[in-house]
């Protein structure tokens, strides 16, 4: 078929290497690269961090000092000058019938050859005073051949790209333009025409075109409008076709006296349920009533008490028959988790095992049998629960803690163990509700707001490094009163090797020198398990003061005696992390606090540690975070499997991600898996922007 061919292609040339585009070559197809841009296509769809309006022509004598202008004039004089400190300056004199204009460059000799006396150019830049006369510093440039009027650099609407070091703006605009001239009519439009049509969305190759080199602000809104609605799109097909299979089926087995299980499992608990335990507690019971399976998102902040609300869905599952999971980020994690489980679930006999990475082979041997026979009633893991070998006899009830830590991917493959789960996911992370309906898809979502009793605040104080040794030796005496602290070290180094060095020296420093006489344990990455869980029982039964440590104890570790954390070089943690770790206090009964050493050197890690002193609430942190960071940075989202948000805001453009959910609703509906010649287009940017296409065409 012509038509077919014809596609194909396109595609070709479009998923060619950036080299080939006239002006790029090796060297700079290296530097792209860098960037994430690797063939054609990326490149035309490379959006600008911000534009220059430079289309008013301001005449010399009109500039104003201190701002930002464009002008034009001829060439009147150019030459090399050299100054005290050896800088080689290019200069140039421009005149117009209102003045005289200079500029200067540093360092760019080259430009000699490039304006010759006579030449009619435009110049871009800050104006200043430069002695009496005015002059720009390195300002951007075009030189007029003729009559041109096809202005890149100047006169018009410029863009300005996130580039990187030997990049410059200059060369990657003109790199943009040859991409346009030579690969634009190449691009195919893949949006039906229905939704182009309702939604008034112009169409593709204007769309490149305008992110570009727009003509004027207007189709640059549309432009922008039209790129994020094909994005949030793409999101969404991706998302719901990796769903499909598993909502809005039937769920396997019905459940049996949830109010009568409800009431034995609070029985043998050692303390009576908060308030908003109990309401979350209800809302899961009224799911698992429910034709269709469970699909929960529990949000509560840090120490809010989740495990329990997931052993209690568990319980249910368990003595209905079923199987349950529980999957979490570390190894440490996974023990402490197993003990608590453990803890809840002996009385009951059911039987509970934990599955990491290090477990020996004859042990897995043994768990995967008896976990495929149901011996083994609840089984706790890190990411070596998602091992094709670990399969279940009737697994029923799936719960993912700590779910930001992991990939909407994963969370997949878990379900997929089982029959249509119930699927309950944890995070302490709280999203907004664009950001939610976006990565968590359909998920309904219960929130633990309410602290368990005889909670305190963390005190919380920020530090300068000359202040360490007033932390070290408040520290001691929290230690004489019998409190423990945690010491915290960030992975500062780029290699854990050099980082775990990096721990290992401190920890015999301050065991040798500033804590001579107190008991100190070292935990870090590299460490086995097992090892990491010996120390950290050692820690929690009181058997060490302090536990020096990287940030492997982040998430979820509970010992309540300990009430003193620091946080050293506390300026290289993200806020997210650091509220996690502050979380690892202040879980008892003692008073807590925590100290941040830090001399940060941007503002941004200013308001870090500010923030964190400021608050302890973990919605108010995260609001920051959110403004601080950003949406694309403060959700991770290439951990989570999802295709980066490159042109919509994840915040702001919540009518268009709910317009964007329908159309991908209706489209689904009438092409399940977008099998349809018409939708071929659309379904291979769908794969392409997916990370884990192996698992997005298993759904399909
Ligand atoms: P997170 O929500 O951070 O995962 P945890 O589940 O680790 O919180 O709970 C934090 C601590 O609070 C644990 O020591 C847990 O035993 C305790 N806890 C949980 N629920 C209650 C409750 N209803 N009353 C008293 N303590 C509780
Ligand atoms: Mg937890």
């Amino acid at each position: 078929m012509p038509v077919a061919t014809f596609v194909k292609k396109d595609e070709k040339t479009l998923e060619m290497s950036c080299q080939y585009v006239k002006g790029v070559g090796p060297k700079r197809a290296l530097l792209f690269k860098k960037i994430g841009l690797e063939t054609v296509a990326d490149l035309l769809y490379f959006p600008p961090r911000r534009y220059e309006d430079r289309r008013t022509l301001v005449p010399i004598g009109k500039l104003k000092v201190g701002e930002f202008q464009t002008t034009q004039g001829r060439v009147v004089a150019s030459g090399i000058k050299e100054t005290r400190q050896r800088f080689r300056l290019f200069q140039l004199a421009i005149e117009d019938r209102s003045g005289v204009l200079f500029a200067t460059w540093f360092n760019q000799p080259y430009l000699k050859d490039r304006f010759k006396v006579g030449d009619h150019v435009i110049l871009s830049g800050k104006v200043q005073w430069y002695g009496r006369d005015l002059q720009m510093m390195s300002p951007d440039y075009e030189i007029l051949i003729g009559d041109e009027t096809d202005l890149l650099h100047t006169g018009r609407i410029v863009p300005v790209y996130p580039l990187t070091e030997g990049m410059y703006q200059r060369s990657v605009r003109a790199i943009l333009k040859n991409t346009l001239d030579q690969y634009l009519n190449d691009l195919p439009e893949f949006l039906p025409s229905e939704i182009l049509e309702k939604h008034e969305l112009i169409n593709l190759k204007d769309a490149i075109h305008a992110l570009h080199f727009p003509e004027d602000l207007e189709v640059l809104k549309k432009a922008r409008y039209r790129l994020s609605f094909e994005e949030f799109l793409i999101l969404q097909l991706g998302l719901k076709i990796g769903q499909k299979k598993e909502v809005s089926l039937c769920r396997e087995r019905a459940y049996h006296d949830l109010p009568h299980l409800t009431g034995e499992f609070t029985r043998f608990l050692p303390f009576t349920l908060t308030g908003a335990q109990g309401r979350v507690l209800t809302e899961i019971a009224s799911d698992l009533e429910k034709n269709q399976p469970m699909n929960r998102l529990l949000q509560g902040d840090v120490g809010s008490g989740k495990t329990l609300v997931a052993c209690a869905a568990l319980y249910l599952a368990i003595q209905n028959g079923s199987q349950g999971v529980l999957m979490v980020p570390t190894e440490v994690l996974a023990e402490q988790h197993t003990a608590t489980l453990e803890k809840v679930f002996t009385p009951h006999q059911i039987r509970v095992e934990s599955l990491v990475g290090d477990v020996k082979a004859r042990e897995k041997k043994e768990i995967f049998a008896a976990l495929a026979d149901g011996r083994i009633q609840m089984l706790v893991g890190t990411h070596a629960l998602l091992e094709e070998k670990v399969a279940f006899h009737r697994l029923g009830m799936v719960v993912i803690d700590e779910q930001h830590k992991f990939g909407v991917m994963q969370r997949l493959v878990l379900r997929q163990k089982g029959f249509r789960p119930d699927v309950l996911v944890m995070t302490a992370t709280p999203i907004p509700r664009t950001l939610a309906l976006t990565v968590y898809g359909d998920l309904d979502v219960s929130v633990l707001d309410e602290m368990p009793p005889g909670r305190h605040k963390v005190e919380t104080y920020w530090i300068r490094k000359n202040k360490l040794n007033d932390a070290y030796h408040f520290i001691q005496q929290q230690i004489q009163k019998g409190g423990q602290a945690f010491i915290i070290y960030p992975l500062v180094e780029e290699s854990e090797k050099k980082a775990f060095k990096a721990a290992a020296q401190m920890f015999r420093h301050l065991s040798q020198d500033i804590f001579k006489g107190f008991r100190l344990g070292l935990i870090h990455g590299r460490m086995r398990a097992f090892e990491k869980n010996k120390v950290l029982y050692q820690f929690r039964d009181q058997e060490l003061d302090v536990l020096v440590s990287t940030t492997v104890i982040e998430v979820g570790v509970d010992i309540p005696n300990a009430n003193v954390m620091l946080i050293e070089n506390a300026e290289a943690f993200g806020l997210a992390q650091l509220h996690q770790l502050r979380g690892r206090v202040g879980r008892g009964s003692r008073k807590s606090y925590c100290v941040l050493e830090g001399d940060p050197k941007t503002e941004e890690g200013v308001k870090r540690l500010q923030t964190m002193v400021d608050t302890q609430d973990g919605f108010k942190i995260a609001e920051a975070d959110l403004s601080i960071r950003g949406p694309g940075e403060f959700l991770g989202t290439r951990q989570h499997g999802l295709p980066e948000i490159r042109f919509g805001n994840l915040l702001t453009d919540v009518d268009i991600i709910q317009q964007a959910r329908q159309e991908a609703q209706i489209l689904l509906e009438k092409d399940p898996v977008l099998k349809s010649f018409q939708h071929q287009g659309l379904r291979e940017k769908v794969e392409k922007r997916f990370l884990e296409k192996s698992l997005f065409l298993k759904a399909g």
